[in-house]
């Protein structure tokens, strides 16, 4: 029997009926042998999580505010949850603790880290199994950055001694013995790390979502789901916006192969969406994968004469960038042009000089920019080897009357990437997923 690691997300563990489904969930499959939990997420859109709760806590207290009523509600709804599960679990000395530990100035990554870390404790002792403490073995160093191989050598030997334990997500500690998290969403990670340290067969990770979908559901209405995507696939979609995974969770698995299934905890019997490295019968696979996009980019067009010849005038113009602290997204390229792509936010108060020293230093004949830009990616991995998926493309913009500021096709030939007006981004990605699905 091979074994699987579960993570479920904060949405699948938020109150006592959601727990019982997480249950039944791990009951289902003995090979669900790890399982990794996040705090209690909302319950209704208008509803806390606890994580920001916690944060909320840590802030009074370093504001010398009162926080006790803000740690009683989140003490409530951790004692609602074990009353109604009806477990015999006394969990008041652990908040006490939490509650005077906080008081004495705990840092903001412990008083974040108790949301996973009780979760866990109600979870483990609901499914009967073990509970282990992610402090003893995921590991970061004095700087605070997270340490792999160490982590997998302790996670490796804590694990021997526990075949089916809950370890919750999102934080580890230093070489100290202090808490450290990972950045917003990293139970995610954590479940990814454990995957690759015990060398799992399958990385489930249960949301409240099945899946990914081609589109996102709030611009294109009932987008079809995406079964089987690759790893770089899905990098490149969750880069260009689409979220459901935490970016850095794909990592740890992706090198070692490991697939990741996408779950829904409302409906397990939903298959989800594979993330695996690749797909071996490439004919069975659609036109493209999906699409997403961001707006609010701004582009910053240099025109030289010759500037093909010009021995180190990309070095030049991207270390201005970099003195002022900016970094480029794209920088598609002619013959005498180059294009830089940038998170506007990036440039605020820094466009003008920027230029200024772009035309001190470079002497070009003609610099550009274009405010408003929104880009969009259109992923599949057929476009290597498939003809007429661009046309489709450009032919659905054209038809919705877009005007495509710009094109960048990776070199991997996995994407099309093009820049349109802000205003033209619903229009654009509903006119392009309509191209490959009708
Ligand atoms: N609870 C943490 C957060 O809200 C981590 C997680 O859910 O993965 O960001």
């Amino acid at each position: 029997m091979g074994i699987k690691v579960a993570k479920f997300g904060g949405s699948s563990l938020a109150c006592a009926k959601s727990f019982q489904r997480v249950f039944a969930i791990v009951m289902a499959d003995p090979s669900r042998c790890y399982v990794v939990p996040s705090a209690p997420g909302k319950r209704f859109s208008q509803d806390d999580k606890v994580t920001d709760l916690l944060y909320v806590c840590h802030d009074h207290v370093q504001r010398s505010l009162p926080f006790s009523d803000v740690f009683k509600q989140i003490s409530q709804r951790y004692l609602g949850i074990v009353k109604e599960l009806d477990l015999d679990l006394d969990l008041t000395p652990e908040l006490q603790l939490i509650e005077s530990n906080m008081q004495k100035q705990s840092t903001a990554d412990y008083a974040a880290s108790r949301g996973e870390y009780l979760n866990g404790i109600i979870l483990a002792a609901y499914l009967g199994f073990d509970f282990v403490d992610p402090a003893l073995a995921v590991s970061f160093d004095q700087n605070g950055c997270f340490n792999l191989k160490r982590t997998e050598e302790k996670l490796v030997e804590v694990l021997a001694s526990h075949p089916r334990a809950v370890i919750p997500g999102f934080y580890g500690a230093m070489p100290n013995g202090s808490i450290k998290t990972f950045t917003r969403g990293g139970s995610d990670i954590t479940g990814s790390i454990i995957a690759r340290s015990i060398k799992a067969d399958l990385y489930e990770n249960w949301t409240d979502v099945s899946g990914f979908l081609m589109a996102d559901p709030r611009i294109v209405s009932n987008p079809k789901p995406i079964s089987v995507i690759t790893y770089s696939e899905l990098r490149e979609l969750a880069y260009n916006g689409a979220n459901v995974l935490h970016e850095a969770a794909i990592f740890p698995v992706r090198q070692v192969g490991i697939p990741i299934n996408i779950r829904n905890t409302n409906e397990p019997d939903n298959p989800g969406t594979m993330i695996v490295r690749q797909v071996d019968n490439v004919d069975s696979i659609g036109d493209i994968t999906g699409i997403a996009g961001r707006k609010d980019f701004v582009i910053v067009s240099i025109e030289k004469a010759l500037m093909n010849s010009e021995l180190g005038f990309v070095r030049r113009l991207l270390s201005i960038i970099e003195d002022h602290n900016v970094s480029f997204e794209h920088l598609p390229s002619g013959i005498d042009i180059v294009s830089l792509v940038i998170i506007e936010s990036q440039l605020a108060g820094k466009l003008d000089q920027i230029i200024a020293e772009i035309r001190q230093q470079l002497h070009p004949d003609k610099v550009e920019v274009f405010h408003d830009i929104a880009l969009i990616a259109t992923v599949g991995q057929s476009m290597a080897y498939r003809s007429g998926i661009a046309v489709k493309l450009f032919r659905a913009l054209a038809d919705a009357k877009i005007n495509v500021r710009m094109i960048d096709q990776g070199s991997s030939e996995m994407n099309i990437i093009v820049g349109i007006e802000n205003k033209d981004f619903e229009k654009a990605i509903t006119a392009i997923y309509q191209a490959y699905n009708s």
